[in-house]
């Protein structure tokens, strides 16, 4: 299916020259869709050296220049728009549902938003901040960054990184995850069909601990963007010290019920929360906290709604639910799964491996677990599967102190119709994003990121521009004068 070499470097398809091999496998029906050698430390050398050469250009073209461009890229995604979400449903396992509707006019609307960005960016007026100089502000690219990406949005993901660093004049070296690296490629390639310059973006792919840790140690790489696992975010942080970094890691989000929400809304939203991209999304409601007189109610209707959740192929319109990514991925939920029903915990639906014709891929049903113990891992730990839990609460102060009770904080949800609980609860809640009567839903123009252990920085919106690049003061004198005012501070001589 895949025909092109597997790394994207200085605007050309290459192979790379590493030992190893990137094999990308549609985990739906384990059929081969690319292979080829893997980068390696050259590779990577060669990626970071193009983006090099490639920064002084970009980054004194105008914001203008920048701008226009992107919205060639934009419109060139938007050519080839069906394309991209084939491929993206079929080397991560979603269904096409998804792809068309939310991944790819997503990364279409960040790039349009991006070249819009790449114009505004915002700084403290010129002025007189002391009455003898001019004080202005500049906003500089950084120089290269070097991105990790994980597997479950590999084109978000692959755009979240890109775009805000690109738009702000940076050139980038992504390194996407070993077994999704196909629609990258094809985003990067649409870059360069667009006119955006050889070098400003390149793709290494190859594996973590080869590539991505080459490339975030690289000497001339001067900033590490990572998305991913909160110990592999923070074992490359221990890697990288003294280098910028923005890391997104995991999340384990709370969707909090109180007694007066609307239980239909709730448990809707709760299973289309639990389950989108089959549960592999940093932000899916993973621990339903759920007020004492509602909790039962709630349990059977989630149940009832996860059972007519359909599994299937994933170029099916009909399939709601794809596989995981991997057989690994498989065995490591069920495990999960297993080891909180040995610890007590109520299996209220799913928990099982649905054979029949789904036995090809890497599939698990839908699953709904009560009773859990607070501290236990099935509630403190992320699954990254189909698998939500849930706990009942009595007052409102235990329910937001439960939601905050785990290391992480990328976000959460609130569901009553009282404004007053609404506005404690986008209080007190410790995330970078609390809805409040949804969860899920995502714009370009309003940031994204964690709290503790589940990162710092923004990707997406006008705050992100800020972690690609410097501000640096420029203090001018407008006295003209030799012997100036604060001299007298440091030395007395009027010569
Ligand atoms: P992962 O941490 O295993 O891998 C992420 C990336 O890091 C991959 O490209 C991998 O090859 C690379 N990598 C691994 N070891 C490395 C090393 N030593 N040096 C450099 N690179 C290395 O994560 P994953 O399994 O691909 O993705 C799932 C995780 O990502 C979950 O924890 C999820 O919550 C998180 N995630 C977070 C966000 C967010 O915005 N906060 C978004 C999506 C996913």
């Amino acid at each position: 299916m895949w025909k092109e070499p597997l790394q994207f470097v200085n605007g050309r398809f290459a192979d790379g020259t590493g030992t190893g091999e990137v094999i990308v496998i549609d985990p739906s029906t384990g059929a081969e869709l690319a292979k080829g050698p893997a980068a390696d430390a050259a590779d990577v050398d060669a990626a970071v050296a193009a983006a090099g050469a490639a920064f002084r250009g970009w980054s004194r073209a105008t914001p203008g220049e920048r701008s226009g461009l992107m919205l060639a890229w934009a419109r060139e995604l938007e050519r080839i728009r069906d394309d991209l979400a084939a491929v993206e449903s079929r080397q991560a396992g979603k269904p096409i549902r998804l792809t068309m509707n939310f991944d790819v006019p997503g990364v279409i609307d960040n790039v349009s938003f991006f070249a819009g960005a790449a114009r505004n960016l915002e700084g403290k007026a010129a002025g007189e901040y002391s009455p003898e100089h001019t004080s202005t502000i500049r906003r500089e690219p950084i120089g290269v960054i070097g991105s990790i990406a994980p597997w479950n949005y590999p084109l978000q993901m692959a755009a979240w990184k890109i775009l805000p660093a690109v738009a702000a004049g940076n050139t980038i070296v992504l390194k996407p995850a070993e077994l999704t690296p196909l629609t990258s490629l094809m985003f990067a390639e649409a870059a360069t069909r667009a006119g955006i310059p050889d070098g400003v973006i390149n793709v290494v792919t190859g594996s973590g601990r080869g590539a991505g840790q080459a490339l975030v140690t690289h000497p001339d790489v001067s900033m590490v963007s990572f998305t991913g696992s909160t110990p592999v975010g923070q074992a490359i942080a221990a890697t990288v010290p003294g280098k910028r970094l923005h890391l997104e890691l995991g999340g384990k989000a709370p969707f909090v019920v109180f007694d007066d929400a609307d239980l239909e809304a709730a448990a809707q939203g709760a299973v289309a929360a639990a389950l989108i991209n089959t549960g592999q999304d940093c932000t899916a409601a993973t621990r339903a906290y759920v007020q004492r007189p509602l909790y039962e109610k709630f349990l059977d209707r989630v149940a009832t709604i996860m059972s007519a959740v359909t599994l299937g192929p994933t170029g099916d319109h009909d399939t709601d639910l794809g596989p995981l990514i991997s057989w690994t991925q498989q065995h490591r939920v069920a495990a999960m799964v297993d080891r909180a029903r040995d610890d007590g915990a109520r299996i209220v639906c799913g928990a099982t491996i649905p054979g029949d014709d789904l036995d090809a891929g890497s599939y698990y049903a839908p699953t709904l677990i009560a009773d859990a113990r607070q501290d236990s891992e099935i509630v403190q730990q992320e699954v990254f599967g189909p698998v939500l839990v849930a706990l009942p609460f009595d007052s409102d102060d235990d329910g937001l102190a439960l939601a905050n009770d785990t290391v992480y904080g990328l976000a959460a949800s609130a569901w009553t119709k009282d404004i007053y609980r609404a506005g404690r609860a986008a209080r007190d809640i410790q995330a970078g994003c609390v809805w409040i009567n949804d969860h899920i839903p995502i714009i370009s123009e309003m940031p994204h990121g964690g709290y503790k252990a589940s990162g710092y920085g923004k990707d997406m919106s006008t705050y992100s521009l800020d972690e690609y690049t410097n501000i640096k003061h420029v203090m001018t004198d407008i006295t003209a004068e030799a012997h100036k005012p604060w001299h007298r501070m440091v030395f007395t001589n009027t010569m």
